[in-house]
């Protein structure tokens, strides 16, 4: 029996079969790579049309309208805004795929940050019936470096489904300052609690999930493709913290994390109430 020839077929059909298996994981990274860039490019081309649609509607409001000219405005706004939130959460769940996300570092006022995702959110919380508070003592006029988009995307993320999972009651954005805060940081606690429809035990464990959406009464009436909650939690770890929840079938949930920021100084506070 010629042993050599056998090991030579042996050692060929290994070759061949580690090539096989190296050449289609190359493919599958080479096609899932092209598609996260298709995702990061569309999204961003998607913005700056978006951005535009979105100002020039803001103009439009300040003009003398008539009632019913009015209501198409405001709805234009609710829709642009809703893109507005949808193309973002693209564009950033692209990025961090595709680890090319970057945090922007910014000095600005917490207080008025949380002001404009609020008004950002009162027409829709109003349509719907629900009360939207947001609460923020003793955190007037701090100033923090951070970045100020991406946090709002995640409050507005969490609030904006808070409206949307709940029938009839409350919102609430709590927002605190806890005892680790030093001398030129502070921790913050977010915490955005609704009264709505709640969600089960069983789908907690993968809510997180891309494109993972409840099976629920509100599913099918409700806009949404599941990613507000991954990109929202990926956010807030790319911050610093953990994104949480707790919930209650029928009862209502609340979503909260914790982020450390450094405070900006004097001279960053006035910068900061300048750009606003
Ligand atoms: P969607 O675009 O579907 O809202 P998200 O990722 O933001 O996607 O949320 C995923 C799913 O988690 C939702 O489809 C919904 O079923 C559930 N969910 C999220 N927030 C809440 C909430 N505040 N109350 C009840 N269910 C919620």
């Amino acid at each position: 029996v010629d042993y050599t020839l056998i090991w030579k077929v042996l050692i060929a059909t290994l070759l061949l079969v580690a090539l096989i298996f190296y050449w289609n994981t190359m493919v599958v990274k080479i096609r899932a790579k092209a598609k996260d860039d298709f995702l990061a490019v569309m999204s961003h081309e998607l913005r700056t049309p978006m951005n535009a649609i979105s100002g020039l509607n803001a103009l439009l409001k300040l003009s003398p309208l008539d009632p019913t000219q009015k209501s198409y405005v405001e709805k234009l706004e609710a829709s642009s805004g809703y893109m507005m939130q949808l193309i973002n959460n693209l564009l950033d769940f692209a990025k961090v795929k595709n680890d090319s996300f970057e945090l922007e570092q910014q000095s600005f006022r917490l207080d008025i940050a949380l002001h404009s995702v609020k008004s950002i959110l009162m027409q829709k919380a109003d349509d719907r019936g629900i009360a939207l508070t947001v609460m923020s003592e003793g955190l007037e006029s701090i100033a923090i470096i951070g970045d100020r988009g991406h946090l709002s995307q995640v409050l507005i993320n969490l609030i904006n489904n808070a409206i949307k999972y709940t029938e009839e009651g409350e919102v609430s954005l709590v927002v605190t300052q806890l005892p680790e805060s030093t001398e030129n940081t502070v921790r913050i606690a977010f915490s955005v609690t609704d009264t709505g429809i709640g969600i089960a035990e069983a789908d907690l464990k993968s809510l997180f999930d891309p494109y993972q959406r409840v099976i629920n009464s509100a599913s099918n009436t409700s806009e949404g493709v599941g990613l507000g909650l991954a990109i929202s939690k990926s956010l807030v770890e790319l911050m610093g913290g953990q994104l949480h929840v707790e919930s209650r079938l029928g009862q209502g949930s609340r979503f909260y994390f914790d982020i450390t920021f450094e405070l900006a100084d004097d001279h960053m506070v006035s910068q900061a109430i300048i750009a606003d």
